[in-house]
């Protein structure tokens, strides 16, 4: 059987790989996406996209799509030390990812061929790649974009290695809440800071899917921790043992569904620059979900790669090891990268640090969206529905 030629396979399926697959489709470009699902499972990821991240997913052109599928926050209350000190005009857009994946995977133009396979093997040279699908059949391409995320499956054929540089450098817990007693939350969402770094985490946000109030905390414990465990089997209580002042602020609550918890390695890619195949998203490095730069660097992979190299690259024969480079030389990828890597650290350093420095800086975040939250108060009063239970406090 011969093998289906196209200018470029794209190996996976998930955020980078969909969007990709639009953008280039929507540009006439030449190509296919490999993936084993027909449609994206549910699977616990990014579950919210902020400001930042849709001013970069407009320049994808999906960002329309993906908010008429998603829910705006409105207002988000943000709260430190067991006081609300700012309700901010909300920038959120809650939607799970399966729905995420697939509103993108909805915008892939038809003449783009979806084959559902798992990708075994990878060929590649300066001219053309193969691509050998699970179950037999082959992909004969220019380039091949590597999207498979976090699997580990094609490392080999490529000689790809990983280095973990921060084994469970946090963990992510995600449940549905729903309050006691009353209809609706008082908060139409909220980010709550952890209250001291004896207690190992970042923050927990709430915030709105469909009519449910989501749940994403962040916490720095190794997988089996006491807390982790009790979490399975009585989330409020666990909850509230960590963060005792949150109470007062969201009331009691009934846990809606299943809570998932996630742990993250912090790993980056190397072997990645050779011929003919070019690494996005994480299957070219980890993000921290504490810190919510995984989907930036997704976005900001891909609309380089698709906007501004692959037009190039196609533009003259071959496909070697130099042009490749120019991709991950890009300067705003690099920044992005250095970015979400920085953050990540620095985020989990400031919550731990139990220093007086880090004390003096916790307390000086604090006062400072005080004052913001003082500031903002005669703007967003009407834009904070429903009303609020507690006093907006901003002193410590
Ligand atoms: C619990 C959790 C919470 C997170 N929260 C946030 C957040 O709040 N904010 C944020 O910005 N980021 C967050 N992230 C990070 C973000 O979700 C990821 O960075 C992003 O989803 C990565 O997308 P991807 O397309 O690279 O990988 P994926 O979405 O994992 O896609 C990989 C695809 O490859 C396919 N595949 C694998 N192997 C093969 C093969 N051999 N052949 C063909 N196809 C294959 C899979 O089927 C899948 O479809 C979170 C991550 C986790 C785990």
């Amino acid at each position: 059987m011969s093998a289906r030629r196209t200018d470029i396979a794209i190996i996976g399926g998930g955020l980078a790989g969909s969007l990709a697959a639009a953008m280039l489709g929507r540009a006439g470009s030449d190509c296919v996406l490999i993936d084993p699902h027909e449609t994206y499972p549910d699977d616990f990821r990014c579950e919210k996209l902020d400001g930042p991240q849709q001013a970069l997913l407009q320049k994808t052109g999906l960002a329309d799509a993906v908010a008429r599928a998603a829910t705006p926050d409105r207002t988000c209350w943000v709260a430190r030390l067991g006081r609300v000190v700012e309700k901010r005009p909300g920038d959120q857009l809650g939607i799970f990812y399966g729905p995420l994946v697939n509103t993108i995977r909805g915008e892939i133009p038809r003449h783009v061929p979806f084959i559902r396979a798992k990708a075994q093997t990878i060929t590649t040279g300066v001219e053309r790649q193969t691509v050998a699908l699970a179950g037999g059949g082959e992909i004969d391409a220019r380039l091949v974009v590597l999207a498979n995320g976090l699997s580990v499956s094609l490392r080999d054929s490529l000689a790809l290695t990983r280095e973990v540089v921060s084994p469970c450098h946090s963990v992510t817990v995600g449940f549905t809440i729903k309050p006691h007693g009353q209809r609706a939350f008082d908060f139409p969402a909220l980010t709550y800071y952890a209250e001291r770094p004896s207690d190992r985490a970042a923050l927990v946000t709430f915030f709105p899917i469909g009519a449910g109030m989501r749940a994403n905390l962040f916490v720095y414990r190794e997988f089996d921790d006491p807390l982790l465990r009790r979490f399975r089997k009585q989330p409020q209580s666990a909850l509230f043992e960590l963060m005792p002042n949150l109470r007062p602020i969201i009331g009691d609550f009934a846990v809606e569904d299943k809570v998932q918890i996630r742990p993250i390695d912090l790993y980056v890619t190397h072997g990645h620059r050779q011929a003919g195949v070019v690494l996005v998203g994480d299957a070219f490095a980890t993000s921290c979900p504490a810190a919510g730069t995984g989907v930036r660097k997704v976005l900001t992979d891909v609309e380089r790669l698709c906007k501004e190299h692959i037009p190039r690259w196609l533009a003259t024969p071959g496909m070697g090891e130099a042009k490749i480079a120019a991709f991950y030389d890009d300067p705003v990828k690099q920044a992005c990268d250095a970015f979400s890597a920085d953050k990540a650290f620095r985020l989990k350093a400031t919550s731990l640090d139990a220093t007086l420095g880090g004390t003096l800086r916790r307390r000086t975040k604090f006062v400072l969206q005080a004052a913001r939250g003082l500031l903002r108060r005669p703007r967003t009063a009407d834009e904070s529905q429903p009303a609020a239970r507690l006093p907006v406090e901003a002193s410590a």
